[in-house]
């Protein structure tokens, strides 16, 4: 089982499942947790000597719905609904790159110095917990919600994302989240490299002028100043950067649902 969508349930006696289910590989093709529930059922009513071991898989199974697409398409309003509706874990992986960002910019370091990011980020300890189902970030230690939102840390964000060691080390927390719970993850290469077996997957777009819209309207609603033609400039710049960096760059998922936000409200 190691292999399957199912995966965690590695230390389920094989033997047992050949026997029982001489098409063994048609396990792979199990689309709910619910089918493999009742695979698990006849399988407690074949020998009941493994009755808690199957117990144990079948509660440790964790389901994951990766949502993917360029910043502005609606990825986090979705995502933080779906988790209420399901009771899932909101996991906000732009909120890991921006705190990571963060440290880079008070550190001095700016966007181009990829070797004193790839040096700093051995030192950065981004951690997430969560409060009333809002997801905390914490770097080293600290609270920094209240501080990543910004236009300069979304772009050292979009330019220390690039980074090897940067994406090695919030892939690899990405991922231990995905084991424990069941998640809602968006970002920008979670269907395609962070949960490539992730159970639901989407990608979530809309045109820049559409998402240019969106973010003018929230500024003024906030009160601040500021330029339509300008917001939209800095889309285009941005998603072509997230679209054509070496690493992970952002893309549909060949098995991931497109979904066009643009006529949506
Ligand atoms: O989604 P958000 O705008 O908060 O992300 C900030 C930046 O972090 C993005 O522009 C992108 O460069 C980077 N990012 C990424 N991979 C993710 C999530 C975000 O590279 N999974």
């Amino acid at each position: 089982l190691k292999d399957n969508k199912l995966g965690r349930a590695t230390f389920f006696p094989l033997t047992v499942i050949k026997e029982r289910y001489v098409d063994y590989e048609s396990l792979n093709t199990l689309k709910s947790s619910n089918d493999f529930i009742g695979v698990l059922s006849d399988l407690v009513t074949y020998n009941k000597k493994y009755k808690n071991i199957i117990k144990k898989g079948v509660f440790e199974m964790s389901y994951s719905i990766a949502i993917d697409g360029p910043a502005g398409a609606g990825k986090s309003t979705i995502a933080k609904l779906i988790a209420k509706k399901k009771s899932y874990i909101y996991v906000d992986t732009g909120a890991m790159y921006r705190a990571m960002a963060l440290f880079f910019i008070e550190s001095g370091i700016s966007a181009d110095e990829q070797e004193k990011i790839s040096a700093a980020c051995k030192n950065v300890d981004v951690t997430i917990s969560y409060e009333n189902g809002e997801q905390i970030v914490w770097l080293n230690g600290r609270n920094v919600n209240g501080l990543i939102r910004t236009e300069e840390v979304g772009k050292m964000a979009s330019a220390s994302s690039a980074n090897k060691d940067v994406r090695e080390k919030l892939v690899e927390l990405q991922r231990a989240l995905a084991e424990k719970e069941n998640v809602v993850m968006d970002g920008r290469d979670i269907g395609t490299v962070v949960l490539p077996k992730a159970n639901v997957k989407v990608y979530l777009t809309a045109s820049s002028r559409v998402r240019a819209v969106r973010r003018y309207e929230e500024l003024k609603a906030k009160g601040e100043e500021c330029d339509l033609e300008v917001i939209e400039k800095d889309i285009i710049e941005r998603d072509y950067r997230d679209m054509h960096r070496d690493i992970s760059p952002l893309k549909q998922a060949d098995d991931a649902v497109l979904l066009d936000s643009s006529d949506m409200t």
